[in-house]
């Protein structure tokens, strides 16, 4: 087992089978899980920021984002974190989380 620094602080490997930057499993294809401890620390450990929505879907195409970004709209994600996940230039990160 290899264990994976991440600056002041050591994050385990994820099990086999999940996906590797969110440790949950899903379709490659399909947003990383933003919820997932293991991929707010990981991006923390890389970004010095928590991840946003918009992180989390950055490697979908533009179908999959503006598909994600309508249900978080209608679960109240504040519009300001949606808008660059729609456009085709919406792999973009945004600089702050709410
Ligand atoms: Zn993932």
């Amino acid at each position: 087992m290899t264990d994976i620094p991440r600056g002041g602080f050591v994050l385990m490997p994820p099990r086999p089978g999940v996906c590797p930057v969110c440790a949950v499993k899903h379709d490659p294809a399909q947003p990383h899980n933003r919820d997932s401890l293991y991929y707010q620390y990981r991006f923390w450990a890389e970004h010095r920021r928590w991840p946003t929505w918009v992180d989390a879907m950055s490697h979908c195409d533009v179908k999959t984002r503006r598909l994600w970004t309508d249900a978080l709209r209608e679960r109240g994600v504040p519009e300001k974190l949606l808008a660059e996940a729609e456009g085709e230039d919406g792999r973009r990160e945004v600089d702050q989380r709410e």
